[in-house]
């Protein structure tokens, strides 16, 4: 039968001091719809505080649409619709009162297409960060140089800053879009597919930068690489969708269950690409 496991709890309930602990991310009984379509049902998750959480699943099983959720960027996106709880450190993100330019400060997200401001230098690249998010009266030359250095970039672009963002190689772009949204301090970091479109040596740098970030951000990653969910992450989830079923999750635990214990044979299958 199908279940969903709390992966870790509990949240705090106040977010924290840059520095410090960043929140959780937790949902309760998420559904989503795309007009009369329902394509996810019932997703509850807790995502732990500093934790790397991967998202594994088919195609079309909902996983986009649930990262977009947790950030807010769902309820743009025309016809879509939402049931159930997503709270950040305890707080629901979905409240009336928070605006939604916050929420999307505090969660992240990196996309499978590197997309840095290409004629943009490397420098202003990560700075639009926190012009975007309405930061000001910070020693932006140091917020640059700690969120190049925290994504794995520094040593590679400190003599290219004022470079154009365009002008780097595939991975080096990644890694900037992941500076750009380390420089307002985030909470979460939300990734999807952040390598499906590098080669395996800027793979493995990102790996590298997730791994360094590990207790610093709480980070939620879509993958197909079961090899990379098996390498960055903690926890995991597999969700699935059937035919004319919205998706779901199978099972969700430690990354070591999933791999080497699942409890359902459909998470054995695959994980173990035999679907
Ligand atoms: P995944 O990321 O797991 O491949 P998605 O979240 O992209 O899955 O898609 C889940 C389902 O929602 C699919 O059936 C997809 O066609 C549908 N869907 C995604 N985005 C939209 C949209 N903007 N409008 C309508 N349907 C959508
Ligand atoms: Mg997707």
């Amino acid at each position: 039968t199908l279940h969903e496991t709390a992966l870790l709890g509990p949240v705090p309930a106040a977010s924290p001091a840059a520095g410090a602990t960043p929140a959780g991310l937790e949902t309760r009984g998420v559904s989503a719809w795309f007009g009369d379509h329902k394509v996810l049902e019932r997703v509850s998750l807790s995502m732990a505080p500093g934790s790397v959480t991967a998202l594994i699943g088919p195609s079309g099983c909902g996983k986009s649409t649930y990262l977009r959720i947790l950030n807010r960027m769902h309820e743009m996106v025309r016809g879509a619709a939402l049931a159930g709880e997503v709270l950040l450190g305890g707080q629901d993100v979905y409240d009336p009162a928070a605006r939604p330019a916050d929420v999307r400060k505090r969660i992240g997200m990196v996309f499978q297409k590197p997309n840095p401001f290409p004629a943009m230098t490397v420098y202003e690249n990560v700075a639009s960060g926190l012009r975007l998010a309405g930061i000001k009266g910070v020693d932006k030359d140091e917020v640059v140089e700690d969120a190049l250095r925290r994504a794995g970039l520094w040593n590679e672009v400190q003599g290219r800053l004022r470079s154009p963002g365009g002008a780097l190689s595939g991975g080096q772009q990644q890694r900037l879009c992941i500076a750009r949204s380390l420089a307002v301090s985030p909470d979460v970091l939300l990734m999807d597919e952040p390598c499906s479109a590098l080669d395996p040596t800027s793979t493995r740098r990102i790996e590298e930068t997730i791994a360094q970030l590990e207790q610093q951000v709480t980070i939620v990653i879509v993958t197909h690489n079961m090899q990379q969910a098996a390498r960055v992450s903690r926890h995991c989830a597999f969700f699935l969708a059937g035919e004319d079923q919205p998706g779901r999750v199978v099972e969700a635990g430690p990354t070591e269950q999933i791999f080497e214990h699942p409890v359902d044979p459909r998470t054995a299958d695959y994980v173990h690409g035999r679907f």
